[in-house]
């Protein structure tokens, strides 16, 4: 698969439908415009769903996360080109990569060994600054703390006390939480080592945080 200026026009296109619904960081809508969703999506014939503001299947089971939803927790993390960002559940690589081409330095942990190893081979082979860690995201990554911000694009239980740890003081941390039957998406800034200031973003849906890494092969 190849990007053509028919996909550039429909990330044009998405970042317009992105801003209508409330997405105002010019550099979010930016890093729309430059990633090549398309080519993250897995399966050629899903291309043409690529540009559609919906989240759809991917392999292991998993999904990429709608286009919304990733511009929305990117806002939220307030991203600038020195951060350092945690990433839990790296999944297709999109949120990643919109991370990387607005600057930031991503560490990205994923659960599934067989996502993990594709993807972290697409991203280098796009070039996109991601490290990738197979790995259990309940622990982070106590080697490579603190971050300026850590973002969670699985649906988690609670907000694991180790990741704000790892977090920097006034970083923040962007999460999906489950509250009874829904989740919602939840900012958090760590103003001192026991301080925390938490603001509510609204309903969202991502597949469900695990324990644990999957070391089976799904195919
Ligand atoms: N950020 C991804 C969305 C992936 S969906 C994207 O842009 O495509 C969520 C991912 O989180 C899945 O791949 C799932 O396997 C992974 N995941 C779930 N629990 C995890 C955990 N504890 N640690 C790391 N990854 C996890």
């Amino acid at each position: 698969m190849i990007d053509t200026f028919v996909h550039k026009g429909q990330r044009n296109q998405l970042a317009e439908e992105l801003r209508a619904k409330g997405i105002s960081d010019e550099n979010v809508l930016n890093a729309i415009r430059q990633v090549p969703r398309h080519l993250f999506c897995g399966d050629p014939a899903l291309e043409q769903h690529a540009y559609v503001d919906k989240a759809f299947p991917i392999e292991s089971g998993q999904t990429i996360s709608q286009p919304y939803t990733v511009a929305l927790q990117t806002q939220l993390l307030e991203i600038q080109p020195t951060d350092k960002v945690l990433e839990i559940g790296t999944g297709s690589g999109y949120q990643a990569a919109i991370l990387a081409v607005m600057g930031a330095k991503v560490y990205s942990i994923e659960r599934q060994k067989e996502l993990y190893i594709k993807t972290s081979r697409f991203l280098q082979q796009m070039k996109y600054s991601v490290t990738t860690f197979l790995g259990d995201g309940f622990n982070g990554l106590p080697n490579y703390s603190p971050f300026s911000k850590i973002i969670v694009t699985a649906a988690a239980p609670y907000i694991p006390r180790t990741l704000l740890e790892q977090l920097q003081i006034g970083g923040l941390l962007v999460a999906p939480i489950v509250n009874g039957n829904k989740q919602i998406l939840v900012r958090i800034k760590k103003i001192s080592g026991t301080n925390f200031e938490q603001t509510m973003h609204g309903e969202c849906a991502f597949v469900p945080m695990l324990e644990g890494i999957n070391y089976q092969s799904s195919m």
